[in-house]
């Protein structure tokens, strides 16, 4: 069992561990492709939507759980929704980044890991993303010259406060406490 209250089998293969945590037949995708068409970020990834589901059928743990695919989808469903065996496969590409972070896979796409741990724990204690908090990744991940760039443009121009304006109300901070207790997936 891993900090979020779900077990990884080491001896468990990929595919047995995607249906087990999201449920999605993926077994019944006979790559016709609709998925890597309409993703509207498909020219950013290295392996496609289509293709991640075949090397999960083969068994190609490291193709999919290092490839940049996985941590560029923006789960905005359009590939779910194009599907016609129905897969949700922006829930297959949540779940394999759970997958991912739980076993320490290193992804293709450098700091991906880090920027989704401050983008979270921002989004937890400033109740969104608040682009001052952003500097401390920048200056981990060596941007920290272009964001002075641009933040100090924002500044001028308003767009930008130096203190975070929304806290979050109760439900959002509930839904907070139920992913650190691992309810929410
Ligand atoms: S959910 Fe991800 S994979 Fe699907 S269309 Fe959107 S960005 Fe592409
Ligand atoms: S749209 Fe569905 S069936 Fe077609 S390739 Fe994508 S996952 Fe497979």
């Amino acid at each position: 069992m891993d900090a979020s209250g779900q077990s990884i089998d080491k001896g468990t293969s990929l595919m047995s561990q995607v249906l087990k945590d999201s449920g999605e037949k993926i077994q019944n995708c006979f790559q016709c492709q609709k998925c890597a068409a309409g993703c509207p970020l498909n020219f950013t990834m290295d392996v496609l939507p289509n293709q991640v589901f075949r090397h999960i059928q083969y068994g190609h743990r490291d193709k999919v759980l290092n490839s940049k695919t996985i941590w560029l989808c923006a789960s905005c469903h359009t590939c779910s929704t194009r599907c016609p065996n129905n897969i949700d496969i922006a829930k297959v590409m949540d779940t394999l980044r759970g997958i991912a972070y739980r076993t320490g896979a290193v992804s293709g796409e450098k700091n991906i890991s880090m920027f989704h741990k401050y983008f979270l724990t921002l989004a937890k204690y400033t109740g969104r993303t608040w682009e001052p908090g952003f500097g401390l990744y920048e200056l981990k991940s060596g941007g920290l010259g272009g964001f002075m760039g641009w933040g100090l443009k924002a500044f001028l121009r308003g767009r930008m406060g130096i203190f975070p304006s929304f806290k979050g109300d109760k439900a959002y901070k509930d839904l907070f406490k139920e992913v650190d207790k691992g309810g929410a997936r």
